[in-house]
């Protein structure tokens, strides 16, 4: 099943351990009463267990038909969710988590914060990148419309999907990208539904030939200038542990790890954080295998990265990885230097099959 849209607070979506409600931090940034106040609302009315997402939003899961809406106002309360359900369906924005306090990241994604009232009406999963710091981090993940460093040092206007961008005119770049956000509607944007698949040759002003600056490393698991980087193995943490972090304040990443600004405890590395694994069953009604438990098997026998899937959508990794198994009918399928839902190299195992292929039976 594809669904065309995405979950938000909002409008949650019902998974196979209740609803899941979808948290959206400001600049990927909450303070320490917002962190504290999230981890009360999942222990009040979800299920402890927060998931970050790879478009570094927060999941308060497992939350019951009469905790809706008591959670709702709770993060409305927070400043965690817009009150008007239009503006908080449209704040799809991934942020470069580094910005500091005025830079171009910090200014460009407040201002379209701001003015995200003005963006037309676009389909679900389409979303914007703020990637404006010195060097750009979030070339790997997905977003539609980007706002990013280009190779000359300048900020670029670059449309998933294709390769070069756009000069932007300094002050000028919010009006630019909700100018492109308005011509992929006008263009038949509803009908493709992505900007990667929106073949339409892009206006003259969009169409540029800069190239974006070469990518930088995205922080690992350890110290931090702002404090700790804690990986999250499976992008899951609990809300007990989450609220005693220590942390003055706490920023999302794409990347399965949280910023702890001020926090000097750095936690034990776990070998799961090269390991993916979604929900897969009973929480996810598309899945008709387990996933995490088979991944924390199997992940000592296998060098370099494992992902496992509960169906062929492939939630938890959009790129390959070493090792893939995707669940299909009630058993594994097992393919290798691939994405979920590749053509396998064996199909129909059992998890004991590939337990005992892998040595670790
Ligand atoms: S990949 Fe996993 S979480 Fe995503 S739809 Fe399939 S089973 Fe569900």
């Amino acid at each position: 099943m594809i669904r065309g849209w995405c979950p938000t607070a909002w409008r949650p979506m019902a998974a196979g351990d209740g609803l899941l409600v979808r948290v959206r931090p400001q600049l990927a940034r909450m303070t320490r009463d917002q962190m504290t106040g999230l981890c009360d609302a999942a222990l009040a009315w979800g299920n402890d267990q927060i998931d970050l997402t790879n478009r570094a939003n927060l999941q308060i899961r497992g939350v019951g038909e009469h905790g809706w809406e008591p959670l709702v106002a709770a993060l409305v309360a927070l400043g965690l969710v817009d009150p008007d359900p239009q503006r908080e369906a449209r704040r799809a924005i991934l942020v470069a988590p580094e910005w500091s306090e005025g830079d171009d990241t910090h200014r460009i994604a407040t201002e379209l914060e701001r003015r995200i009232a003005e963006l037309p009406d676009l389909p679900g999963k389409v979303g914007f990148a703020i990637d404006a710091g010195p060097a750009r981090v979030l070339h790997a993940d997905p977003a539609d419309f980007r706002i990013e460093r280009g190779a000359w040092g300048d900020l670029i206007l670059r449309a998933d999907g294709r390769e070069m961008g756009a000069a932007l005119v300094p002050g000028g770049e919010v009006d630019a990208l909700i100018a492109l956000a308005e011509w992929f509607v006008a263009t038949g944007g509803h009908d493709t539904g992505r900007m990667a698949r929106h073949r339409t040759p892009l206006p003259r002003w969009a169409d540029g030939v800069d190239r974006p600056a070469p990518p930088r490393a995205t922080p690992a698991p350890g110290r931090h200038p702002f404090g700790v980087a804690q990986g999250l193995p499976f992008g899951r943490i609990d809300a007990g542990t989450f609220r005693t972090s220590g942390a003055d304040a706490i920023r999302t990443t794409p990347w399965r790890i949280v910023l702890l600004e001020g926090a000097t405890h750095v936690p034990a590395t776990s070998t799961l954080l090269h390991t993916d694994a979604c929900v897969g069953a009973p929480a996810c009604p598309q899945a008709s295998v387990e996933t995490r438990d088979l991944a924390k098997r199997l992940a000592p026998a296998i060098a370099g990265r494992l992902h496992v899937s509960g169906c062929a959508k492939g939630c938890a990794r959009a790129g390959a990885a070493d090792v893939v198994l995707t669940g299909r009918a009630g058993r594994y399928d097992l393919a290798f230097d691939a994405r979920a839902g590749a053509a396998p190299a064996q199909a129909g195992l059992s998890a004991s099959q590939l337990l005992a292929y892998f040595g670790t039976s």
